[in-house]
């Protein structure tokens, strides 16, 4: 079995998929495969390089992430092309990652995207980790020492955390650590024996 693990900005995807890790859980990260696959990938740099020009890629074949940028947040027609590159190569590379774990008792996909992009039916279920928006802006200002613009940026491509919840399966409640660990055990023993 296959889920979703999602959740606003800062809602804490990644600090709970770690306590699953350590569960023995394997979790695909699809942010951090994302920017390794445009590195790596070389369907997905020349697509890149077809789309935004030659200058995606610096000389010593580095990713100009701020030409990238840029270029791909300067417009929404222009994220949707990249996004359109993307995410096929990520959803390929987690194909293979899925078989190669197919092992484990269940896996995790980690990604703050998957709700929006209409993905439910890719999974057996969808858990959706919740904090209220004023604790999620300041822990992304602290962890990440970027401003609450900066954050209202992102939070504007999400759903409302009320729209999110109610299309979770599974909810867990990220207000604090002391309550977050016996939930994520909840959670693995009911996913354990679905
Ligand atoms: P993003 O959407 O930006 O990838 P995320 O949903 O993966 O974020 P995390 O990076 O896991 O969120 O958490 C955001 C920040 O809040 C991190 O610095 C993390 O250490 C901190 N954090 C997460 N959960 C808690 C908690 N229960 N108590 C205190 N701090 C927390």
């Amino acid at each position: 079995m296959h889920y979703a693990l999602t959740g606003n900005i800062g809602s804490g995807k990644s600090t709970v998929a770690r306590e699953f890790e350590r569960l023995g859980i394997p979790v695909y990260y699809a942010d951090a495969a994302a920017k390794r696959l445009m590195l790596e990938d070389q369907e997905l740099r020349a697509g890149l390089k077809a789309a935004f020009g030659e200058e995606t890629y610096l000389p010593d074949g580095s990713l100009n992430r701020s030409w990238l940028a840029e270029k791909a947040f300067s417009d929404d027609e222009q994220l949707r092309r990249l996004n359109g590159l993307v995410h096929p190569a990520v959803h390929r590379d987690a194909a293979a990652w899925r078989r190669a774990n197919e092992t484990a008792p269940y896996t995790l996909y980690e990604a703050a995207i998957v709700l929006e992009l209409g993905r439910q039916a890719d999974f057996a279920g969808v858990i959706v980790v919740a904090c209220p928006e004023s604790i999620r802006r300041q822990r992304v200002i602290q962890r990440d020492h970027t401003t609450a613009a900066a954050f209202e940026a992102r939070a504007a491509k999400q759903w409302t955390d009320d729209k999110k919840e109610a299309a979770a399966d599974y909810l867990i409640k990220n207000n604090g650590y002391e309550l977050l660990l016996p939930q994520v055990l909840h959670l693995h023993q009911q996913l354990l024996t679905r």
